[in-house]
């Protein structure tokens, strides 16, 4: 057991660092504020290869593993929350056509993904359900050697941006749900206003509407009926995004308690000499380190699946814990705050905003307990 990173993994961590610390921090705010990353950021990004840190370089990748991709995603993510669900939900995206994609998919939608050239989207959800694939209404028609796809996706993530769609219908053959691979650019789909979401701005959630639209049987992912394995094992993966993000905004959150407690004082000295002062900042202390083995751990094992049942286990325990616990350092943070915690004038409000969505994404927080029961007691 070596709980040293390596060499590869110190030089993506301090990649992401200095980018973030540099160029996204001073326009951290400004993000908030105007709900929108500016153009030169995503270029940035693109040129450091983070759009595609965890694929291979033959798909345009920077073959920087899942272990690579949560070091640089907590980095993005103790900067800019929306920035990292941009990045989150992209990445989830491409880890469904990296691990059921054929050859040509790959080549086509991999490569301008990983480039930064497109922004992928994965959408399951729809306005009667988040979390049960049995009631999708979204249907897929077989036409000769297309499928037409009619239905609503509520709240998705990255739905503005020109790529590729990973979306869920029930296909009339099978009469299970499939996953498709869809232009977001194609005739019939288009989407509605961004949802005017609490916290994590920058990123953009978007109802989409697909009417008529045909899309070649070629572009069908792993064959008919096979949506319910590719939606378990891609928000599986997702969830390293998730978590690596929530673990970025309760990083910058101990940071912003401790340095609160450090400068604010009372009788001509900081705060951080009282003793309730003290518990806080050892209870952030102690959450944070447990939450950041537990999700570079799971970096580590989405590296090499071989059961996708065991890390849609360690999946959602890691995306659970490691959620709830951000809102909680944010929480601890805020409290040390006092009355200016709720100032949108101080960096601890915008991280409550951000931190406080993890546990509703990628499945909510109890429907990932109710996984991790069945599975446990499936052993
Ligand atoms: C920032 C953000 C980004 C998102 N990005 C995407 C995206 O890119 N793609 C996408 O498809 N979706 C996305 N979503 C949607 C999100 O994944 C869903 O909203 C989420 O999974 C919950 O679904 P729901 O809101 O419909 O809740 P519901 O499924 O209606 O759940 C509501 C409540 O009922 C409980 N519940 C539901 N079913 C059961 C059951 N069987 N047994 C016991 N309790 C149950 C839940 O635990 C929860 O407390 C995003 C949402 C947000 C906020």
């Amino acid at each position: 057991m070596d709980f040293n990173l390596s060499k590869e993994q110190l030089l993506i961590q301090r990649m992401a660092r200095d980018f973030a610390e540099k160029y996204i921090e001073p326009v951290a705010e400004q993000i908030d504020r105007e709900n929108k990353i500016p153009d030169d950021i995503l270029e940035g990004l693109a040129e450091l290869d983070l759009f595609g840190i965890p694929f291979p370089e033959e798909y345009g990748g920077a073959g920087g593993g899942y272990d690579g991709y949560v070091l640089a995603m907590e980095q993005i993510g103790r900067v800019s929350g929306g920035i990292a669900m941009t990045l989150s939900a992209h990445s989830l995206g491409l880890s469904a056509i990296s691990v059921f994609g054929n050859e040509e998919q790959k080549q086509k939608y991999m490569v301008p993904g990983c480039k930064g050239k497109h922004i992928v989207s994965f959408a399951f959800t729809e306005p009667g359900t988040g979390s049960d694939p049995k009631q999708i209404t979204t249907t897929a028609v077989k036409d000769g050697d297309h499928y037409i796809i009619n239905g609503t996706k509520r709240f998705i993530s990255n739905a503005n941006w020109p790529g590729a769609i990973i979306l869920f219908a029930r296909d009339d053959e099978s009469g299970k749900p499939s996953g498709f691979i869809i232009d977001k650019g194609c005739e019939g789909y288009s989407i509605s206003e961004p949802w005017d979401k609490m916290g994590m701005h920058g990123g953009m959630l978007l109802d989409v509407y697909l009417k008529d639209v045909r899309v070649p049987a070629e572009n069908l992912l792993a064959g008919p009926g096979m949506g319910y394995p590719i939606l378990q094992l891609g928000i599986s993966f997702g969830k390293v995004g998730v978590s690596s993000t929530a673990l970025g905004g309760m990083l910058a959150a101990y940071e912003e308690g401790l340095k609160y407690a450090k400068e604010k004082m009372h009788r001509d000295k900081p705060i951080s000499r009282f003793q309730s002062v003290q518990l806080k900042i050892a209870d952030m202390a102690i959450k944070y380190e447990a939450a950041r083995w537990l999700t570079y751990r799971l970096g580590y094992l989405a590296n090499n699946v071989k059961d996708p049942r065991q890390f849609a286990k360690e999946a959602a325990l890691t995306k659970t814990f490691v959620c709830e616990t951000a809102f909680e350092v944010t929480r601890l943070a805020m409290d040390i705050h006092g009355s200016y915690g709720l100032m949108n004038d101080y960096k601890i409000s915008r991280l409550y905003r951000d931190t406080i969505i993890g546990p509703q994404i990628e499945g909510v927080a109890d429907m990932q307990k109710m996984i991790v029961a069945g599975l446990t007691l499936a052993d």
